[in-house]
């Protein structure tokens, strides 16, 4: 049923709240257009949400596509510059074992190609480690054969927070955003150009008709579905990756680990919890419906544990899986695809109106936002402002923060405090000065540090709509009891904030277990999946 239809256009519409489409919305918003962006779950909830966390140059890609290395490294620097408060540093640690396919001296030849690149990011050159040096480093190595390591720096960051930041800014800017709203059709006149799009809310499944002059299509791994809407054929090679979650971090710096096929596999600390991932894998199905095999989570093992060898005695939490929107290219091994993204302006399809950005990575979506914009501004034929993106900080970015300043001045543990500045930046001020003293240092996430007052605030100023929408926007939820220990102190919290009657807090709260308990199984073992299963009965509603 269509309740209501917008009679005035829009400029943009932009269809996916991932990296790439909440970034599209933030620089056209800039740049003055009118704009709007529907995602069809939560921002960051698709491909996004399943990556490795890194913002990198990706030094694999030198090997057969130094541009795309070139262009990720600078772009890297330009999000390191607007977003300093979310990146943070990972140190890798690349062991080289006596049986590896090229020695210590040709793989430091790679590192010193990559070092070119290290500056465009604020990285510094590597550094070559005796074995002693690199398990004073890190004791956990396997010290049977070790040669030696050599290190490499990158950045990490809490990709659902890099996008969450974007769209509020993008929303700050005058766009307009609406989660959990689906596009299930798009609008064409007679002539076959797009004209907007019929949405449906997966809350109320009430539908309505947005009417823009340009429909951006950053929908990820559902790109090509997207396309077929206005009968564009687009044909992507999506490839699927895992990453196993460890409930804590297992490991003091990064460590790059080869796969029995050569493959490079990477173990990152990241907040409270260490990811090991990733697998790349074909993927034909549906990109939202995706399971982790045991096989996939041996291929890691398998690996890690010659170079850590007591990760199976580690406790996995959770597992991800998510698709990449791989370009497509034929005879091409999954791994050595190029990560190169292109801009499809589909008026030579017959869809004039339609934009389509595929294919890249996260490191370099600001850059891909900038080109599909720039597209979408000549589909427009107007004299626009030029890119703004790459000096305008993100939402707390505009300044450094003193963590412990803020942790005295505003009576918050230190730990607290480090935590809120790494999430919300010089906010953190107006964040704790908002809230009320009871609230500021009292914790509801423990694994994840997450207090009252940061959840009351997310409530109320970042589009949170649902209970599990918390988890991307301040890790609530994230950490090593997944949620088990607060969801329902969460679930009330939010009832409170949002008027929602004791029966909504159990829907949501079942809702939430039972998206979490999806990925679960797989990779409980023993006692722990006996544990599982008992706090989940006793917190089901
Ligand atoms: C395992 C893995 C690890 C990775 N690690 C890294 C890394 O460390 N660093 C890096 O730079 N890159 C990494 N990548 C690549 C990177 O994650 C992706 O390139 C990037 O996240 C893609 O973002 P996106 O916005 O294009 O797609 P998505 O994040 O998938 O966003 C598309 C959005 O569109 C929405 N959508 C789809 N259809 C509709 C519709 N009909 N209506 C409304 N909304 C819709 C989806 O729900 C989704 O949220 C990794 C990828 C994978 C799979």
């Amino acid at each position: 049923m269509i309740t209501s239809t917008s009679d005035e256009a829009l400029d943009l519409l932009v269809v996916g709240g991932g990296v790439t489409g909440a970034g599209v919305a933030r620089d056209a918003a800039l740049r003055g257009l009118r704009v709007c962006l529907v995602e069809q779950r939560d921002f960051a909830s698709g491909t996004t949400w399943g990556s490795s966390g890194m913002i990198h140059g990706g030094i694999r890609y030198l090997e057969h596509d130094w541009e795309t290395t070139r262009i990720s490294c600078l772009d890297s620097g330009y999000i390191k510059r607007i977003a300093p408060h979310l990146l943070f540093p990972v140190v890798f640690l690349v062991p080289v074992y006596a049986d590896a396919k090229l020695g210590i001296e040709v793989m430091e030849v790679g590192l010193e190609a990559y070092d070119r690149f290290q500056p465009y990011k604020a990285g510094r050159p590597h550094v070559r480690l005796s074995a002693d040096e690199a398990l004073i480093l890190e004791p956990g190595l396997n010290p049977r054969g070790l040669v030696g390591a050599l290190t490499m720096d990158e950045w990490g960051v809490d990709a659902a927070r890099l996008v969450v930041l974007n769209a509020l800014d993008a929303r700050a800017n005058g766009a307009e955003l609406r989660t959990w709203t689906e596009v299930a059709g798009l609008l064409r006149d007679g002539s076959g150009a797009v004209t907007g799009a019929r949405v449906r809310s997966r809350l109320t499944g009430v539908e309505e008709e947005i009417r823009a002059a340009v429909v951006c299509n950053a929908a990820g791994p559902w790109a090509a579905e997207v396309c077929a809407m206005a009968g564009v054929e687009l044909q992507l090679r999506p490839a699927k990756g895992i990453h196993l979650v460890y409930d804590r971090r297992i490991t003091n710096v990064a460590l790059s680990i080869e796969a029995i096929d050569g493959r490079g596999l990477l173990l990152v600390p990241h907040a409270g919890t260490t990811l090991l991932g990733t697998t790349d894998d074909d993927h034909y199905g549906d990109p939202e419906r995706l399971d982790v095999t045991e096989d996939e989570i041996e291929y890691l093992l398998q690996a890690t544990e010659r170079v850590l060898p007591s990760i199976r005695q580690h406790r996995i939490a959770h597992a991800t899986a998510a698709v990449r929107p791989t370009l497509h290219r034929w005879s091409r091994y999954e791994d050595d695809l190029s990560r190169e993204y292109e801009v499809f302006d589909h008026a030579v399809d017959g869809a004039q109106g339609l934009v389509t950005v595929a294919g890249g990575k996260m490191s370099m979506f600001r850059k891909m936002a900038e080109d599909a914009v720039d597209a979408v501004v000549r589909r427009l034929g107007r004299g626009l402002p030029a890119c703004t993106t790459h000096r305008r900080p993100l939402p707390g970015g505009g300044s450094p923060v003193d963590v412990e300043d803020v942790a005295n001045s505003m009576a918050v543990p230190l730990h607290l405090a480090q935590r809120l500045a790494g999430r919300h930046g010089d906010g953190v001020w107006a964040l704790l000065r908002e809230a009320e003293a009871g609230d500021r240092g009292t914790v509801v996430c423990e694994c994840e540090g997450v207090t009252r007052a940061e959840l009351r605030h997310s409530i109320r100023h970042e589009h949170v709509e649902r209970l599990e929408d918390l988890y991307r926007r301040v890790r609530c939820t994230g950490g090593a009891c997944q949620g088990m220990r607060c969801c329902w102190a969460a679930a009330q919290l939010m009832g409170a904030e949002r008027g929602w009657s004791p029966a909504r807090v159990g829907d949501e709260v079942r809702a939430f277990l039972d998206a979490r308990w999806r990925d679960r199984p797989v990779v409980l073992r023993g006692v722990s999946a006996a544990q599982e299963e008992l706090t989940r009965g006793a917190l089901t509603p």
